[in-house]
C-alpha cells in the first residue's frame, strides 16, 4: 500500500503521483495536460457542428425579447 495520502493518477498516462503539488494537477506534467485538453476539443468538435452567426442570432432574439419588454 502506498502511503502517499494525496496520490491522483495522470487522466492522460494514468502515472500515479502527488500530482495536485505541481501547477499541472492533477495531470503529472503540462504535456499530459495539453493532451487531455486537446482531446476535448477534438471530441467536442466531432459532436457539435461550428459554431454559425445563425446561433448567435438566436440568442440574440432571445434575450432582446427578454430585456426589450417594457414593464
Ligand atoms: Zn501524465
Amino acid at each position: 500500500m502506498m502511503a502517499n495520502a494525496r496520490e491522483v493518477r495522470c487522466p492522460t498516462c494514468k502515472k500515479a503521483g502527488d500530482w495536485f503539488a505541481t501547477p499541472f494537477g492533477p495531470f503529472c506534467s503540462k504535456r499530459c495536460r495539453l493532451v487531455d485538453l486537446g482531446k476535448w476539443l477534438g471530441e467536442e468538435n466531432k459532436i457539435s457542428e461550428p459554431l454559425r452567426p445563425d446561433h448567435f442570432k438566436d440568442f440574440e432574439n432571445l434575450n432582446e425579447e427578454d430585456m426589450d419588454k417594457p414593464k
